[in-house]
C-alpha cells in the first residue's frame, strides 16, 4: 500500500501485510497477536483553556506500535471500520483509559476524551458496554468525554437516543470534526451534545481567509448561543490561538500548546500543571 508517514520516519505497510489483513482469518490472528503484545498504545494530547493556557482536559489518540514503526490511526482505523474490529478497538482504548485514570485521576485536570467511531456508536449494546467498562474500573463517567465525528450524527432516532442515554449517565459528548462533513448544522437542532470541536480546516486559514474567518466567527457565536462548549482543534500558532480566544472560543488543542505524547510524557505534563 505504498509509503506512509509516521512521525519523522517513513514506514512501509507491506503488500504482504495488506494481503494478510484483507484475508479475515489471518486478520483475526494478527489482531489477537497485536492485542496480546500490547501493540496498540495510547497517546495523549492536552486541551487548554484559551484564556490562561491551563490544562482543560486531554484527548486519547491511538497508535499502532509494530516493531520499530508507529502507525498513525488514519492508516488502520478505516480498515478496522470495514472489517468489524473497530468496536473492539474502541472498547480497548476506553478500558486502557480507565486503567490510566485509576492511577492518575488526581493529577488530570478536566475530562479525558476518547474517540468513538461512527460504526461503534451504531452498535445495539454500545451504551451498555461503555457503562459496564467504566463501572468495572470504578471510574465516574464525569471524568470522561466521548468524541463522535459529526458524520456519525445521522438523523436516526437511534443514535439520538444513545447519545442522550450516555449523557444521562454523566458522560459528555463532543461532536468531533464539526464543519468538515456534509450538512451537520441541521443535526444540531435535535441532537443535544455538550461540545463542538471545530474542525482544523477552519483553523488552518482562519487568519488569511476573510470568508473563513467570518464563518468561524458565526460558528462560535452560534455555539455560544446554544450553550455548547467550543474546542478548536489544530491550533499551530500563537496567532491562531489569540484569534480563537478573541472570537469567544473556550478551549484549544493543537501543536502550539502540546503535541500528542506518550503516557509517560503526559504524566509529566500533568504534574507540571500541579506544582507541589
Ligand atoms: P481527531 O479525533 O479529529 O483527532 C485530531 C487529530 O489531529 C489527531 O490526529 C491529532 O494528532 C491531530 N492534531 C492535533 N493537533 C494538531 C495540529 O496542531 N496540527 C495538525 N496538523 N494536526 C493536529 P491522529 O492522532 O492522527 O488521529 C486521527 C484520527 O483518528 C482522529 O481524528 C480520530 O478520528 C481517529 N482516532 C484516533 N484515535 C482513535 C480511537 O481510539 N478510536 C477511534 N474510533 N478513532 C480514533
Ligand atoms: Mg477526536
Ligand atoms: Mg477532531
Ligand atoms: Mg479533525
Amino acid at each position: 500500500q505504498g509509503k506512509l508517514r509516521a512521525g519523522n520516519s517513513v514506514s512501509v505497510f507491506t503488500p504482504q501485510m495488506q494481503q494478510e489483513i484483507n484475508n479475515n482469518n489471518h486478520f483475526t490472528s494478527i489482531m489477537e497477536e497485536a492485542l496480546k503484545n500490547e501493540e496498540f498504545v495510547l497517546h495523549f494530547q492536552p486541551k487548554v483553556l484559551l484564556s490562561t493556557e491551563e490544562m482543560a482536559g486531554a484527548e486519547v489518540l491511538i497508535r499502532w506500535q509494530r516493531a520499530d514503526e508507529c502507525l498513525p490511526p488514519y492508516h488502520f482505523i478505516p480498515l478496522f471500520e470495514k472489517n468489524g474490529f473497530i468496536e473492539e478497538m474502541d472498547y480497548y482504548v476506553l478500558t486502557k483509559t480507565c486503567v490510566f485514570l485509576q492511577n492518575y485521576q488526581s493529577i488530570v485536570k478536566g475530562r479525558i476524551s476518547v474517540n468513538l467511531s461512527g460504526v461503534t456508536i451504531l452498535q445495539e449494546k454500545v451504551v451498555e458496554n461503555i457503562v459496564a467498562i467504566v463501572a468495572k474500573y470504578e471510574i465516574s463517567p464525569a471524568q470522561l468525554d466521548l468524541e463522535i465525528t459529526e458524520t456519525a450524527f445521522v438523523d436516526t432516532s437511534d443514535v439520538l437516543e444513545k447519545i442522550q442515554q450516555l449523557r444521562s449517565h454523566g458522560f459528555t459528548i463532543s461532536m468531533d470534526d464539526f464543519g468538515a462533513g456534509v450538512s451537520s448544522l441541521n443535526r444540531l437542532k435535535n441532537i443535544h451534545v455538550d461540545t463542538l470541536k471545530i474542525d482544523r480546516e477552519f483553523i488552518i486559514d482562519a487568519i488569511e481567509n476573510p470568508r473563513g474567518n467570518k464563518i468561524l466567527q458565526r460558528v462560535i457565536e452560534m455555539a455560544n448561543d446554544l450553550q455548547l462548549e467550543t474546542v478548536a482543534e489544530g491550533i499551530e500558532t500563537i496567532e491562531q490561538g489569540t484569534l480563537l480566544k478573541n472570537l469567544g472560543c473556550q478551549i484549544g488543542q493543537g501543536y502550539y500548546y502540546a503535541r500528542p505524547m506518550s503516557k509517560q510524557q503526559f504524566i509529566t505534563y500533568c504534574q507540571d500543571q500541579h506544582p507541589s
